[in-house]
C-alpha cells in the first residue's frame, strides 16, 4: 500500500506511542542477530556447501506484508501483532525447512517517528519462531520506501541485512530481489545495475551447479495474471518486467513468489509460476490473513494459501511424487 497517508498521522504517531514500546524496544538489541543472517550477499544460517546437495522432499512457508501499523494508518499494530502471533504459532508447530516474509513487514518506511517501534516489535514477536527454524525477511517498498535511496537501504539492512541475496536449501537455489528498485530505480540506479549484473551471476551458478529448482523471492509481482498486462501500482513496469522475464525464462527459473497485492494472485510466463500471496497483515481482498505452504519435491513444487483459521494440523510430504 501506499506510504500517502502516513504523513496525517505523523503528528498523532509521535506523541501516543512510547508507553507500549518500552518492552519492544528493550529486547531488539539481544534479537537483532537474527534477523541479519541475510549477509555478504548470501544468508548465514544454510551451508552453501552442504544445501546444495538434494536431500528430500521438504515443505517451507511463505509470509507477506505483516505491514505493522497499516490497520491503524501508523497509530498502533494491536491486530498485526495478533495475526504475526498466529502466524508464528502456526510455524513452530508445523516446523517448516525455513519461513520467509515477502516484505512490507512494517507500514512505516525508515524515515517515518514510527518505524522504529514497528521494527521493534516486528522483531519481538518473529524471534518466538523457534531458533532452529530459520526466518528469511524481503525488503518490500514500505521497507525502503517507493523510490528507494542508499540511505533508505542502509537503514533497511542495519536492521534486516542484505536488500538481494541467494542461498541455498536442500538442492533448490533461492534468490531474493529488491524489487522496489526495479518497480522505481531514479532513487538508486546503481544499486539496480549492481542487483542485475549479480542476478545474472546466480542464475549462471546455479544452472552450472545444478539446482533441482531455482527460486525467486521478491516483494512486488513481476504481473498479477498476464505476463504482459499492463504497467499499474501492483506490477513491475514492462520496461524492466519484460527483460527480467525473458532472463528467468532462460535459466529456468521455477517459480516466483511475491507479497504486495494483499490478495492471493497466480499467473504464468511460459513454464515459470508468478505467485502472489496474500497478506499476514490486513487484507485487501475476499482472501483472510494467512500464508502460504510451499511443499519442494525432486521434479516439482506445489504450494497452497491458508489463511489462519483454516492450516492444517501438520503437513504431509507426499514421498511417492518424486518416484519414478
Ligand atoms: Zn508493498
Amino acid at each position: 500500500m501506499r506510504t500517502c497517508l502516513t504523513s496525517i498521522v505523523f503528528f498523532i504517531a509521535a506523541t501516543t506511542w512510547v508507553a507500549n514500546t518500552s518492552t519492544a524496544e528493550e529486547t531488539f538489541v539481544e534479537v537483532n542477530e537474527r534477523f541479519t543472517q541475510a549477509t555478504n550477499r548470501t544468508f548465514k544460517a544454510f551451508d552453501p556447501q552442504h544445501e546444495q546437495t538434494w536431500q528430500r522432499p521438504f515443505f517451507f512457508m511463505q509470509l507477506a506484508d505483516t505491514q505493522y501499523g497499516m490497520f491503524t494508518g501508523n497509530k498502533g499494530f494491536e491486530q498485526e501483532v495478533a495475526l504475526a502471533q498466529q502466524a508464528v504459532e502456526h510455524i513452530n508447530r508445523l516446523r517448516p525447512r525455513f519461513v520467509i516474509v515477502c516484505g512490507d513487514l512494517t507500514n512505516a518506511t525508515p524515515d517515518h517517528p514510527r518505524y522504529q517501534a514497528q521494527v521493534a516489535q516486528y522483531q519481538q514477536d518473529f524471534s518466538q519462531v523457534d531458533a532452529e527454524i530459520p526466518l528469511v525477511c524481503v525488503c518490500g517498498n514500505h521497507d525502503i520506501g517507493n523510490r528507494p535511496t542508499p540511505t533508505s537501504i542502509a537503514s533497511y539492512r542495519k536492521n534486516f541485512g542484505d536488500d538481494y541475496f541467494s542461498f541455498w536449501v536442500g538442492g533448490v537455489c533461492n534468490i531474493v530481489l529488491n524489487s522496489s528498485v526495479l518497480k522505481d530505480p531514479t532513487g538508486a540506479p546503481e544499486v539496480l545495475a549492481a542487483q542485475q549484473a549479480w542476478l545474472e551471476r546466480q542464475l549462471r551458478d546455479a544452472t552450472s551447479a545444478k539446482a533441482k529448482h531455482i527460486l525467486l523471492f521478491q516483494h512486488h509481482p513481476l504481473f498479477l495474471a498476464k505476463e504482459n498486462e499492463p504497467d499499474q501500482y501492483f506490477n513491475i513496469p514492462l520496461e524492466r518486467r519484460t527483460p527480467l522475464l525473458d532472463q528467468l525464462e532462460q535459466a529456468d527459473v521455477r517459480a516466483v513468489f511475491a507479497g504486495h497485492y494483499h490478495r492471493n494472485a497466480y499467473g504464468r510466463a511460459g513454464a515459470m509460476e508468478m505467485i502472489t500471496t496474500g497478506p499476514v497483515g490486513r487484507p485487501l481482498g475476499k482472501d483472510p490473513s494467512g500464508f502460504r505452504i510451499v511443499t519442494v519435491y525432486e521434479t516439482e513444487i506445489q504450494h497452497k494459501y491458508y489463511g489462519m483459521a483454516d492450516v492444517p494440523d501438520n503437513i504431509g510430504l507426499n514421498e511417492s511424487i518424486d518416484v519414478q
